[in-house]
């Protein structure tokens, strides 16, 4: 009569033989085995969820190698043991392995609960649910639709009534800083525990997650970080490109990622670049986000900022002229996140100063806040912006008798070539008045003492700055 680390060992043989390394060493070198009565086997193991995950992915392979040792009716029971917990009740099973449907031994109906290992708890606070992370102020209703996200937005709402189920998985959306990538991926989060509250959701940025791997791996706690992951039925990974170079923690992640697509859990990415773009990402995970959706925000056009901003404003109560927003709106046009920017600093000068916003502060704080990012300028442009200025013309056949200002066209037009402009001095020069690289020099020279020592000049320069923006 065999014993049950025999019985239990000759299973482990075929199972290794038929599963890949890395899902063998997380499940089944973690449980072992307890006892063996006549044909039931009792494996005891370290958590629930590993039980479930057995029981889910490897129900058949155990059914047969048990039954290859045990009989057709073999038994199988697990003990769940989980560290600092006395020992549980054992969970019996005494039905022999039905022939065709798999044997699920867990007990809880959803997986909301987990014992052990969640890297978002500090250590010794009670583990209880898992908090998907998510911020109640990030819903959909508070995110306005453009064209700039119709379609991420969209998916974003399918997703949220089938998660796992679109043809959206992954979800990809990229966009620049500020355009509302965490804010979309975040009312998906929201929206599906709204219509799906047994659904676990988790929220992560890439460096919180990089973090977390980098602790576990410290503290050898590894299969516990993937398993945990691996528990997830949306996960949201913010900022993947921060995983550039990271090759250890892409590996975790590339594990985590084919689990929870394997079993139609959603993962929705966020990243500042397309999938085609990142670099310093291994290819096999490049290749992965680009298996579902890849939806790209672009910059709000006027109408979808105003319909933004006035609900930012009209959300937090803030007293502002409508006027004052359709200026903003015109003005603050990179992205939202600048918008909040002097939205709170124009907050902070109207309590400091006692007064109302009013559009003389408005006007103030975009022109000292806002850099013109939007606008870009040449070398072309310029000067004839410059020559508009002083009336002349800017092209060669220019009247030798107001030479004087022609000169001063052309140094002002170097200057702000200069500062406005990634073109080099040299070509700046052949480009205005097919003047050399030192002259470039000599004239921004001349522009910048002329500034600091003569009033009307340093007006005359502002002001033809200002021309140029506003053009
Ligand atoms: P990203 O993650 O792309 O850098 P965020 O999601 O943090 O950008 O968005 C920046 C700010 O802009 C957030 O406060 C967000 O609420 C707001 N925002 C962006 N897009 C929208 C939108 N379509 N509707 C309402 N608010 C938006
Ligand atoms: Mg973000």
């Amino acid at each position: 009569m065999l014993g049950h680390k025999e019985v239990w060992d000759s299973c482990l043989r075929i199972i290794r033989d038929n599963i890949n390394e890395e899902s063998y060493k997380a499940f089944f070198e973690k449980v072992t085995p307890l006892r063996l009565e006549g044909n039931m086997l009792t494996l005891q193991s370290p958590s629930q969820f590993i039980c479930d995950y057995i029981e889910e992915h490897y129900i058949d392979l155990l059914r047969k190698t048990l039954r290859k040792e045990l009989g057709a009716d073999a038994k199988l029971q697990y003990s769940i043991v989980v560290a600092g917990e006395a020992t549980r009740p054992v969970q019996s099973n005494s039905e022999p392995i039905p022939r065709n449907k798999p044997v699920l031994l867990s007990t809880t109906g959803s997986n909301t609960r987990i014992k052990g290992f969640n890297p978002f708890v500090m250590p010794g606070l009670p583990n209880l649910e898992i908090d998907p992370q998510l911020n109640p102020k990030y819903a959909f209703e508070n995110y306005i639709e453009g064209a700039c996200n119709k379609l991420a937005r969209n998916a974003g709402l399918s997703i949220a009534q089938n998660p796992g189920v679109t043809s959206f998985n992954p979800l990809f959306i990229n966009g620049s800083t500020g355009l509302g990538k965490t804010h979309l991926a975040q009312a998906i989060g929201l929206e599906v525990k709204k219509l799906h509250p047994d659904k676990v959701v988790l929220y992560v940025n890439a460096n919180k997650f990089k973090e977390q791997y980098t602790s576990a791996v410290q503290k050898n706690e590894t299969n516990n970080f993937l398993h945990f992951y691996q528990m997830v039925d949306v996960l949201i990974l913010d900022d993947v490109h921060d995983f550039a170079g990271q090759t250890k923690t892409q590996d975790t992640f590339f594990l985590i990622f084919d689990q929870l697509h394997r079993s139609k859990k959603q993962i929705i990415l966020t990243s500042d670049k397309s999938p085609v773009d990142i670099e310093g990402l291994e290819p096999r995970i490049l290749s992965r986000f680009k298996w579902g959706l890849v939806a790209e925000l672009s910059v709000p056009d006027y109408e979808t900022r105003l319909a933004i901003y006035r609900h930012k404003v009209q959300k937090d109560g803030i007293d502002i002229d409508d006027s004052i927003i359709e200026y903003l709106a015109d003005k603050v046009s990179s992205n939202v996140r600048e918008f909040e920017g002097v939205l709170n600093r124009l907050l902070a000068e109207a309590t400091f100063n006692r007064k109302s916003i009013s559009m003389e502060m408005v006007v103030n704080v975009v022109n000292k806040n806002i850099k013109n990012t939007q606008k870009e300028f040449t070398v072309d442009s310029i000067y004839k912006t410059v020559c508009d200025y002083f009336k002349i013309p800017s092209d060669d056949a220019q009247s030798k008798t107001r030479k004087r200002e022609i000169v001063q066209a052309r140094q002002i037009a170097m200057h702000f070539s200069k500062s406005m402009t990634k073109t080099s001095l040299a070509s700046i020069g052949a480009q205005i008045g097919g003047k050399n690289h030192a002259t470039v020099v000599h004239a921004c020279k001349t522009v910048n003492n002329l500034m600091e020592t003569d009033r009307n000049f340093f007006e005359m320069v502002n002001n033809i700055e200002k021309k140029l923006r506003s053009n």
